[in-house]
């Protein structure tokens, strides 16, 4: 293969997520801004840190942002500082990644599994007071909901708010994939008590490297974040007044997201555009995502439902053949998971997320996705589904 060619090759292929277009558009402005951070040499909780705390802040209209050190950490922090322990129930979804319940799990706790709608595929109001009903019968006690919003999209927080109002429950929002994302005339940061977000690479904000932030409007709840974050100190680090945690961010993080928030707004509006197109191409064949009234998703993931597991396995592996890289987020619930299935309730029903796991299909979904790559992609799948 000539020159010429092996460069067309390279330009057509398709990635899931394009970390290197993205990465050739900030690169200079990074490499200035980690160069800053060599230059002065604070590497932990250096300026950069406190200018990135403000602006997350700032972009999502929360009272105050925590940078951490990862999404999961996020949660952990958010859960540690409302003494979340043994015999509590905390409900989250049955179709999630695995850090949602393990932040639970971690203290103690008990993490009570909800299942999800069948169209957004996030936690289902019905099935939540089912589970908070189940919880009390085996003597645990009801004390939070982690409401996760699945591949970008907000949860129906009013639905969710009001369960948590009439159980005497808190809110901890999982924003780790719809950070940038918009419920009604509020922003994902600005809901519940507090939201735990990932700046994970793959996420819709990465940096390059793990990273997280938890954004709350409670003042003391900030306090004790900040608190458990670093040891659990007091005045200062050498005076412990908790248990706590090593859960910091590096600078060098925080000034790459600082570089990467400035072009976040832009790359939004490419990854709506990238699902309109998605949507307009696909939904005559496949199930494409629904997105509630009054929402906006940041399309962490571009999800397509399939009839069932043969089809869905079908169509992954014909989209293999022709380059188009897929992935399934995720092929199993909570409840069948070893490591989580010991915390299923007695008689549970739990099937709209066993169904997903099996039909769910996610297609590469960034903001640099040409439409000439979209239209092989819809072909491909119109094909397969037309056979
Ligand atoms: C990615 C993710 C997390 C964890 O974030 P990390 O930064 O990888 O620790 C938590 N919850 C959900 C729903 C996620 O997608």
């Amino acid at each position: 293969m000539n020159q010429v060619q092996l460069k067309r090759t390279n330009e057509d292929k398709i990635e899931f997520i394009d970390l290197v277009s993205q990465k050739n558009r900030v690169l200079k402005n990074v490499q200035n801004a980690i160069q800053a951070v060599l230059d002065h040499g604070a590497y932990v909780m250096g300026p950069e840190v406190v200018t990135l705390e403000g602006q997350l802040a700032a972009f999502c209209g929360s009272g105050y942002a925590i940078s951490c050190s990862s999404g999961t950490d996020a949660l952990l922090l958010v859960l540690m500082a409302k003494d979340i322990g043994p015999g509590d129930a905390v409900f989250l979804p049955s179709f999630t990644f695995p850090a949602t319940p393990e932040s639970v799990a971690l203290l103690g706790a008990h993490p009570v599994f909800v299942d999800v709608n069948p169209e957004t595929f996030n936690m289902d109001p019905a099935s939540l007071l089912d589970a908070i009903e189940r919880a009390k019968l085996a003597g645990l006690t009801p004390r939070a909901i982690i409401p996760v919003d699945l591949f970008g999209q907000p949860v129906d927080y009013e639905a969710i708010q009001k369960v948590a109002n009439d159980h005497d429950l808190w809110i901890l929002c999982d924003g780790a994939q719809s950070f940038g994302a918009t419920y009604g005339d509020k922003s994902v940061g600005n809901i519940g008590l507090a939201t735990a977000t990932s700046f994970f690479p793959a996420k819709p904000l990465g940096c390059y490297g793990d990273g997280g932030a938890v954004f709350t409007n409670d003042k003391a709840l900030c306090e004790t974040i900040k608190s458990i974050r670093v040891h659990g100190q007091g005045v200062d680090k050498y005076d412990n007044v908790r248990v706590g945690l090593n859960a910091r961010m590096d600078t060098i993080q925080a000034a790459v997201l600082i570089e990467k928030l400035k072009i976040f707004p832009d790359e939004i509006q490419e990854r709506q555009q990238v699902a309109n197109y998605y949507a307009e191409g696909l939904k005559d064949v496949v199930g494409v995502p629904f997105v509630q009234e009054n929402t906006t998703s940041v399309w962490a993931q571009y999800t397509i439902l399939l009839k069932d597991l043969n089809e869905r396995e079908g169509l992954k592996a014909h989209l293999a053949e022709q380059g188009i890289p897929t992935a399934i987020y995720y092929p199993k619930p909570l409840q069948e998971q070893v490591a989580y299935k010991k915390y299923y309730l007695p008689g549970q029903n739990l099937d709209v997320s066993k169904s997903l796991s099996d039909r769910v299909l996610s297609l590469p979904m960034h903001a640099y996705l040409t439409t000439q790559q979209q239209d092989r992609i819809i072909v491909a799948v119109v094909d397969f589904m037309n056979k």
